[in-house]
């Protein structure tokens, strides 16, 4: 399938469960999730129309980012160990990942503008998945008050791998509220106001729960090659 084919399909399912869940379409942001991808298929992606990317490695978005530039808006998705930070800052737009202070602090150190961040929630308290407890996620906030390079643009979870919808819905719910407890705080360097959940097999329902960034790679780009 080609990637502009899938993005019908991917398209098709974003609308309606925007017609599910009373969401406009338009506050929906696809993110093509290209960490497997080739630079032809991510230039597919592109020539699709799909201009956020996401990517978790430094060197493979370092990669693309020499060919593709700033035609596109940069998400970097994955753990990012504090090491890497200074190889991406100047060039990513968006940080899905800020899981601990020491990272925080790099960034703060390293960036030379104010870097979007996400803060990401470990909401189902598998071992495997990083991310603060739910119950750590407002002070790990507040504490980021005296760093002036930081914008908590959201929160950003994986809601956990299994067939049961509810729970993942319940996953994606919880982080919805705990969106609503950091906004009603009503910090000014923590709008708050995006919720960067939802992928391949669960961005319907993530959709329905208020996502507005969805992150997608093998059901637009195929699985790894
Ligand atoms: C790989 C990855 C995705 C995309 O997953 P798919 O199931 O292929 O859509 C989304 N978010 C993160 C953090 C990822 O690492």
């Amino acid at each position: 399938m080609t990637v502009k084919a899938n993005l019908e399909r991917i398209n098709e399912r974003i609308n309606k469960a925007c017609i599910k869940g009373n969401r406009n379409p338009k506050d929906i942001t696809l993110i093509a999730v290209t960490k497997y991808a080739t630079l032809e298929k991510t230039k597919e992606v592109l020539d699709a129309g799909i201009f956020h990317l996401g990517e978790n490695r430094d060197q493979e978005f370092l990669r693309k980012y020499s060919v593709i530039g700033q035609k596109a808006t940069w998400h970097f998705i994955g753990t990012l160990q504090r090491r890497k930070v200074k190889n991406i800052i100047d060039y990513v737009d968006y940080i899905h990942s800020l899981d601990r202070l020491s990272l925080a602090e790099e960034i703060q150190k390293r960036a030379k503008r104010t870097i979007p961040v996400f803060v990401q929630v470990n909401v189902s308290g598998e071992e495997t998945k990083h991310g603060l407890k739910v119950e750590d996620v407002l002070p790990f906030i507040q504490n980021l008050q005296s760093f002036d390079k930081i914008q908590v643009m959201g929160l950003m979870t994986m809601a956990p791998n299994t067939r049961d919808d509810q729970i993942i819905r319940d996953c994606f719910r919880r982080l919805k509220a705990l969106q609503q407890q950091v906004q009603a705080l009503q910090l000014p360097f923590a709008p708050c106001t995006e919720l960067s959940m939802g992928m391949s097999n669960d961005f319907e329902i993530a959709i329905e729960e208020g996502a507005t960034m969805i992150r997608i790679g093998t059901a637009l780009i195929g699985e790894k090659e």
